[in-house]
């Protein structure tokens, strides 16, 4: 196969997209991609201060990367989970990124925060991926409000959206539904999040990170049972490849025409927030989740 813009040999094959390109002209590709998907939606501008969640994992390196190249104010933020014999790994990953990139970058160790995630997992009679989640999301957002950034962005691709978005309809889960997108416009308590390579699938973003060359960090969570979504992305893959191009479609169709009657129910049958009494963090209970697990972790031993 030819590249469709300079007729050189083509590396990367997308079918979605009815086209294959060389490695130059798939680098412009992925980067008009996700520029179109930051002006379409409104996502950010170059006023803004970005803070970008890094786990280690090539999505978020790779969102950082091209955020930086296209000029946008980034800094890093790495959560580490203090899990041992892995936590270490990711974060050395994310620290030599951020400084071959000129990436500022912020790292919040959970063992200082009284939530080292073995001792949590230690506390909970249930799994322990649904409470790490809700840490991460509350120091992601806290450390974009604390530190006066005004935009939070994660890593999240196609795929991811895809996912969510199919387990959310097959709940019709109103609260989830009304909030899902590229972008989360800031609440009271909330800051402003973005998910910026929500145009491009696991797929194309793998191929980019690899063509840059960002450091592949293949190291599975050792508490967790895999990938979440696993049989929604088998699902979509097999649809995709029967109908290329019906994941990007269905995903802006949902954007354009789904959401809206979602959020008008939420408006009025959603629950109401207010500040945790510990914390501040909006919750609808009196103390935040994240407050409850921090309280349990300290009564141990
Ligand atoms: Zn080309
Ligand atoms: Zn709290």
């Amino acid at each position: 196969m030819k590249c469709k813009r300079c007729k050189a040999p083509a590396v990367v094959a997308l079918p979605s997209h009815n086209t294959g390109f060389c490695p130059d002209c798939f680098d412009l590709f992925f980067t008009r991609q996700v520029e179109r998907g930051i002006h379409s939606e409104k996502l950010f501008t170059h006023e803004d201060r970005i803070l970008i969640a890094l786990s280690g994992g090539k999505d978020s390196l790779a969102c950082a990367l091209v955020l930086k190249r296209l000029g946008y104010n980034v800094t890093g933020l790495h959560i580490d989970l203090s899990i041992p014999n892995s936590s270490q790994a990711a974060r050395g990953t994310v620290e030599s990124f951020c400084s071959e990139n000129g990436i500022p970058l912020i790292v919040k160790e959970m063992a200082q925060e009284g939530l080292a995630i073995p001792d949590v997992k230690k506390r909970l009679n249930r799994p322990i991926c649904s409470a790490c989640g809700k840490i991460k999301r509350y120091y992601f957002n806290k450390t974009a409000l604390d530190e006066n950034f005004t935009v939070l962005a994660t890593g999240h691709n196609l795929d991811d959206e895809i996912a969510r978005l199919f387990s959310n309809v097959l709940r019709w889960d109103v609260g989830y539904l009304s909030d899902q997108g590229p972008l989360l416009e800031a609440d009271s308590g909330f800051a402003r999040k973005v998910k910026p390579l929500f145009r491009l699938s696991e797929y194309e973003t793998a191929n980019w990170s690899y063509l840059q060359g960002i450091p592949y960090h293949y190291a599975p969570c050792p508490y967790s049972q895999g990938a979440s979504f696993t049989s929604y992305k088998k699902l979509w893959a097999d649809l995709e490849e029967e109908m290329p191009g019906r994941k990007l479609a269905f995903y802006l169709g949902f954007l354009e025409r789904g959401k809206a009657p979602f959020v008008r129910q939420e408006a009025v049958t959603g629950d109401t927030l207010a500040p945790c009494t510990s914390c501040g963090y909006p919750t609808s209970a009196e103390v935040c989740g994240v407050c409850r697990i921090r309280d349990a972790v300290a009564q141990q031993d």
